[in-house]
């Protein structure tokens, strides 16, 4: 599916709906999450038109999905997290129950998250 233009996270990072920006450098912009489920509750996006994880390993350059790495670790260490540890979690697609269609990580911290996932089948 083409990535869209319109979506929440786009605008976003167009500056037409605004956020409150924890960090930005070339390659991500991550912000507060406007619901958040944790004392920290970060959202890190590329800032390339990617979709999901298929579309930025598909067509990002290495340089793309390598600073977006790093942009997410550098999040949590400002959101001051390594120490205590933290989640990180994408939701990708239909199964993933992925809401917004730009790439995110949701970064969660600052108490213990407990499991992951319900066992499957309960
Ligand atoms: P998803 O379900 O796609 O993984 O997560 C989308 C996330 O985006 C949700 O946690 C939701 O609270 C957040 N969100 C949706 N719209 C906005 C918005 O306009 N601003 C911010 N900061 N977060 C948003």
């Amino acid at each position: 599916m083409a990535y869209d233009n319109d979506n929440i996270f786009a605008k976003i990072l167009r500056g037409e709906i605004p956020s409150d920006k924890v960090y930005e450098d070339d390659w991500a912009y991550a912000f507060k999450d406007i619901s958040p489920q944790a004392p920290v509750h970060v959202l890190v996006i590329p800032k390339g038109p990617y979709q999901n994880m298929e579309a930025i390993t598909r067509d990002g350059s290495d340089a793309e999905i390598g600073g977006f790495f790093r942009a997410i670790a550098k999040v949590a260490e400002l959101s001051g997290v390594t120490d205590g540890g933290y989640r990180l979690i994408a939701n990708n697609g239909e199964d993933g129950n992925q809401e917004v269609p730009h790439l995110h990580y949701h970064l969660l911290g600052g108490r213990n998250m407990g499991r992951m996932v319900k066992r499957f089948g309960i």
